[in-house]
């Protein structure tokens, strides 16, 4: 059965063998059944590799649940992998924030999300990120509110996300990026990356170079699904 949409992709591991192992004897035992639907009718989409790999998303969890996260946001949405992730790691008067400019993807989990019944969580936008983060900070009641952000939609923009986030996440908050290793074309000699890569590979290394260098934030790059960074609000 066609499960994972990681299949035929090794993540950032050494070999195939070894990121399979990481997910059979660790991620795919403890992953629920709605999330792994998810997972199923997301393998059909031709972009089905946008989903978050479910390594980083046992780790993504454990970090809301480490904090107490209650109310959440998520640029980038997809079919739902790592909302409903969200959504079932969180309190049942948790909140996540979730904004996409596609509606449609968002509609293909969204069945799955309503037989886990966490639907009651979830404020879904259908817009760009940005506009909508600008639009929240205009309450102040919004600013430092957040526990917990998780970005992973255009990755052009993560600077400008990162500093509005800083405003709306509290102290003590957490703010994961997802993708920041970028298929490990950081590492690359421009000439071996494929052309499509390109222009994300120099947005992520320039992203990467400038969370390295925010005070601001306490961080760890984490080599797990596509490399995701975790920034811990100071
Ligand atoms: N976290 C998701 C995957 C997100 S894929 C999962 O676990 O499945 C990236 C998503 O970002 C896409 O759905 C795309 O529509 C959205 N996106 C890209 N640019 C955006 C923007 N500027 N504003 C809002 N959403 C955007
Ligand atoms: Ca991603």
């Amino acid at each position: 059965m066609a499960l994972s949409n990681t299949e035929g992709s090794k993540g950032l591991l050494q070999s195939r063998e070894l990121f399979e192992y990481v997910l059979e004897t660790s991620v795919y035992p403890r992953e629920t059944e709605l999330l792994k639907e998810i997972r199923v009718i997301t393998a059909n989409h031709p972009q089905s590799l946008m989903s978050t790999s479910p390594d980083a998303g046992q780790l993504i969890a454990l970090l809301q649940k480490l904090i107490n996260a209650k109310n959440t946001i998520e640029i980038g949405v997809f079919t739902g992998y790592s909302l409903l992730l969200t959504a079932l790691t969180i309190p049942q008067d948790g909140k996540i924030t979730a904004i996409d400019m596609n509606k449609d993807t968002y509609e293909m989990g969204l069945p799955i999300i309503k037989k886990a019944g966490v639907e009651h969580k979830i404020n879904f936008i259908q817009s760009q990120a940005l506009s909508t983060l600008d639009e929240l900070l205009k309450d102040d009641a919004n600013r430092g509110s957040f526990d917990f952000a998780f970005v992973d939609a255009d990755k052009v923009n993560y600077q400008k996300y990162h500093e509005r986030l800083l405003q709306l996440v509290k102290v003590g908050g957490i703010i994961v990026y997802d993708n920041t290793l970028w298929l490990g074309t950081v590492a690359m000699p421009e000439e071996f990356v494929k052309e499509d890569l390109k222009p994300t590979r120099l947005y992520t290394i320039e992203f990467n170079k400038f969370l390295a260098n925010d005070d601001r934030v306490q961080i760890s790059q984490v080599p797990l699904g596509d490399g995701i960074t975790i920034c811990w609000r100071l």
